[in-house]
């Protein structure tokens, strides 16, 4: 048994695919003279084979899910066609008689070099596009891309194990019944993660050792409440498992029956359950789980995955149409949030900046782009007033204080005044700030008579509050949303939000937790977006609760001075009330 981080709640029992296993021995053979000129014409065979393979996935790609996601694989063309990349495999096959294999495992080993140096995180993000062609070129010399070969190892449930999930094996795993993820890199942010618990998967990530345990045809088990991974568990322990992973089957199909029903308290309070979406498919998700709305669309996934500036007509086309796939066409549309953990070259993002959460990044980079902006805003607006069903909300990311929610202001009344001046239908799309930073936290009130609505990103809010990154394992004891510190400042937010009238959501990942939902409903919040997957638990807890005791929860937490009493506390309510929802919980 591996102990892991928890990161999407079940229990899962399969059969293991590793992926890009080649890369955990590599090949050390040098070649003879002889083979040099064949090894070559492999190389240039896998070269022709996984340019195919890409142009392939590109077709299918951007006629199933879309023109941005496909580019990806356009990217991924261009690094095999690139002349340096291609000129050193060349050279150490010739001069240093290594294998195609080792020679491409040698120059994965000179980028994660170079990279590793950088916090840049568009560069981290081209080392996972190099690893990937990389991994596509290996495989095509390996055979294990083959088809016959991958539906011999792809019969029956499958457990996915990888070090880290890269985009395009997601996208790979489509057509697979995937039952769990663990991965040996990677936290609750990470790729894999975030699919994970989008398609309500079981995963682990953070498994030290896992690729050198494992090997593809073990019997796995994922424990996605605690933690565990298993390596070919005994008859007792399996026996065990299976029993908890009936249960939690049998769990997700009965929670699965409450899509069409409203979230409501145990004493008929209605509750506003919405989902967090990046894109098309998420959309699809959302109104499958039963969510009421998206509560936050995160367009920067649109530009993270195009490889120049989308124009207006592109970014109109791709918001209407994730307006029409939402539940009830009503969905909350947030502005570019690039910066912090996610650039864009084409935005400027050239130099290195010593605190990048803390620099030039969502409106603070919006606002020096002032046509870049206004084209997502005016686009923003056109799709929403060619969605007469619709109800569409417009937010802004990272706002800090009031002089930026005027300027904001005069920039959308700017947007709808040519959009007037061109004589184009314009409804209007109701406006509010994400409430990240501290700042905006004390200054709350003041804010209120001049946004429409609040909407919490709680993780971020948490980082900042804490001063401990969200994505750094070595300060996630102080990065904690139970903590006191951040009950005392979410209260005092709700609590403004309600004085005023003003609508108010929390949306940061705490939003779909057992634990953190009672203590928020507790406040007095009554909208919440989170991951799709989490939706029919929460308004199955939801049920369980009245108003009035999440109200008592409250009361008593806020008396608490340390995040483990908040913690411990918490888990007990949460076991009392909804004990059959615990293997829904995770305990990280
Ligand atoms: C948040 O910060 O809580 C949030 C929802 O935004 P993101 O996770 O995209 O930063
Ligand atoms: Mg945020």
């Amino acid at each position: 048994m591996r102990k892991g981080i928890a990161v999407s709640p079940g229990v899962a029992i399969g059969t293991a695919y590793v992926i890009h296993e080649i890369f955990v021995n590599p090949d050390t053979k040098l070649l003879e003279d002889s083979e040099i000129t064949a090894e070559l014409a492999r190389y240039e065979t896998a070269r022709d084979r996984s340019a195919a393979d890409l142009r392939a996935l590109e077709r299918k790609v951007d006629a199933q899910v879309g023109h941005e996601e496909a580019s990806i694989f356009a990217v991924h063309r261009s690094i095999l066609r690139d002349a340096a990349f291609t000129q050193k495999i060349r050279a150490w096959i010739v001069d240093e008689r290594l294998t195609a294999a080792a020679a491409l495992h040698r120059l994965l080993g000179e980028y994660t070099e170079l990279f590793s140096r950088t916090n840049d995180a568009y560069l981290r993000e081209r080392l996972n596009d190099v690893r990937d062609v990389v991994i596509r070129l290996s495989g095509h010399m390996s055979d294990v891309l083959r088809p016959e070969k991958s539906q011999e190892v792809l019969k029956g449930p499958l457990i996915v194990i990888a070090d880290e999930l890269l985009p395009s094996q997601v996208v790979a795993l489509g057509d697979i019944e995937v039952q769990g993820i663990a991965t040996q890199a990677g936290s609750q942010t990470s790729h894999a993660a975030i699919i994970a618990r989008s398609r309500g998967i079981p995963a682990i990530c953070g498994v030290s050792r896992l690729m050198r345990l494992v090997k593809t045809g073990d019997t796995i088990i994922v424990d996605g409440r605690a933690g565990h991974v298993v390596i070919n568990p005994d008859a007792e322990a399996l026996s065990a498992f299976r029993k908890l992973e009936r249960e939690f089957f049998d769990l997700k199909d009965q929670l699965a029956e409450n899509h069409d029903q409203p979230a409501v308290t145990s004493d008929g309070q209605l509750l506003h359950l919405h989902a967090n979406i990046n894109g098309q498919p998420d959309a699809t998700a959302s109104v499958a789980m039963g969510a009421a709305g998206v509560g936050l669309y995160r367009t920067e996934y649109l530009y993270l995955t195009h490889p120049d500036v989308p124009d207006e007509q592109e970014q109109y086309e791709t918001y209407k149409s994730i307006i029409k796939s939402s539940p009830d066409q009503n969905i909350t549309i947030r502005t570019l949030d690039i910066g912090g953990d996610k650039t864009v070259p084409y935005l400027g993002h050239h130099h290195q900046e010593a605190n990048p959460f803390m620099g030039w990044r969502s409106i603070r980079l919006s606002f020096e782009h002032p046509e870049f902006f206004n084209t997502q805003i005016r686009a923003i607006i056109r799709a929403a007033s060619d969605s007469p069903d619709s109800q569409v909300r417009m937010m802004f990311p990272m706002v800090t204080t009031v002089e930026e929610i005027r300027r904001l202001r005069g920039m959308v009344r700017r947007a709808y005044k040519s959009l007037e001046e061109q004589g184009l239908p314009t409804t209007r799309v109701p406006m509010g700030m994400m409430l990240e930073v501290p700042a905006a936290a004390v200054t709350i009130r003041s804010m209120l008579d001049i946004v429409d609505f609040v909407s919490i990103g709680s993780n971020d809010l948490v980082q900042y509050l804490m001063a401990a990154d969200r994505d750094n394992p070595k300060v996630s004891h102080l990065c904690q949303p139970l903590s006191p510190a951040v009950v005392h400042v979410l209260h005092s937010v709700i609590t403004a939000c309600n004085d005023a009238g003003k609508s108010v959501t929390v949306c940061g990942e705490m939003a779909g937790q057992p634990k953190s939902f009672l203590l928020l409903l507790g406040m007095g919040l009554r909208n919440f977006s989170m991951s799709p997957a989490f939706v029919p638990s929460i308004k199955q807890l939801a049920s369980r609760v009245s108003v009035a005791e999440a109200e008592a929860i409250f009361r008593k937490v806020a008396k608490f001075k340390t995040t483990g009493q908040v913690r411990r506390f918490m888990t007990e309510k949460v076991q009392e009330l909804a004990p059959d929802l615990a293997i829904l919980d995770t305990s990280t």
